[in-house]
């Protein structure tokens, strides 16, 4: 159905989102999306289920992930669409991703330690299932039932958001590895909400290396980065994507959730790029 929309951004309990794959599914039912992908950071635990419950509810769920990379020392996303979710070489970077995120977050709780707080890693895995991608969210959430901050986002902006005191730097995988990982997985890659913060020579680059495509919706991107980012793409014969980046934690994803899509027409070029 080529009026048909999908949100193609969003985030389960397998990473740092709220609600489960079937949540999801059912929410972008009812927003009326004949398509959708979760798209989870560092695992495609989410992926099967939603496939499976998006059948019996006549939505067409892309299994896809979200990927944190470096370039340059700079942190970067890149979406991974279409790809073969049961791979086991994917499956096996995805779960050594997972450890050094969960390396990483012992870290930080020792910091977090020597600052007066009494969290364990224990404390923190407890936040979420075994195939989650442990991370800073789950961190706060542990802090703030501890009590040893009155809120989620006081736990951000006071002890472990980007350059606060107990904040370590996550060791990512490189964006050219990221870009051959899904390939090599059968899918089409795309660099997440990329806003102002990549350059043309970052792009020129990303290109290189075998990118598919740039997201362009997204919650983050002002209109006219949208159309600069648009050029970009018709320029490099790139595709296109977009979404919410749904997480269901806060009052704006809730406001943005419908909002943020892309067409099936973008989905079909999807296809047609695909090799097989
Ligand atoms: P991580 O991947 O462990 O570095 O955690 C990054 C995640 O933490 C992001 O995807 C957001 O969901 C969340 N986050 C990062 N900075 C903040 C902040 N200042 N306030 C609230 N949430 C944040
Ligand atoms: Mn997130
Ligand atoms: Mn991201
Ligand atoms: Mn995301």
């Amino acid at each position: 159905m080529a009026s048909g929309k999908a949100d193609l951004h969003m985030h389960s309990v397998y990473s740092d989102g709220r609600l489960t794959p079937r949540e999801l599914v059912d929410k972008s039912s009812k927003a009326g999306f004949q398509a959708m992908s979760i798209t989870d950071h560092d695992t495609v635990g989410a992926i099967e289920e939603a496939i499976d419950y998006g059948q019996s509810k006549g939505i067409y769920v892309i299994p896809g992930l979200e990927i944190s990379a470096e370039i340059d020392d700079m942190e970067i996303h890149i979406l991974g669409y279409f790809i073969d979710y049961k791979s086991e070489n994917l499956l096996e970077h995805l779960s050594s991703f997972r450890k050094s995120r969960l390396v990483r977050s012992g870290m930080i709780v020792d910091k977090l330690n020597e600052m007066g707080s009494k969290i364990t890693i224990g404390n923190v895995m407890s936040q979420a299932g075994e195939e989650t991608a442990i991370g800073r969210p789950h961190i706060a959430m542990a802090l703030n039932e501890e009590g040893f901050v009155g809120s989620y986002n006081e736990a951000f902006y006071k002890y472990i958001g980007d350059g606060k005191p107990a904040y370590i730097r996550k060791p990512n995988t490189s964006a050219k590895d990221a870009i051959d990982l899904i390939s090599a997985s059968g899918g089409l890659s795309f660099v997440a909400h990329p806003g102002r913060f990549v350059s043309d020579d970052v792009f020129a680059r990303l290109i290189s290396y075998g990118l598919d495509g740039i997201e362009i919706v997204h919650p983050s991107h002002k209109k006219e980065g949208m159309a600069n980012l648009q050029r970009t793409a018709e320029l490099n014969f790139l595709l296109t994507s977009g979404g919410s980046d749904y997480h269901g934690g806060s009052r704006n994803d809730h406001k943005n959730f419908g909002s943020y899509y892309v067409t099936i027409d973008q989905i079909n070029n999807m296809k047609r790029r695909l090799t097989y």
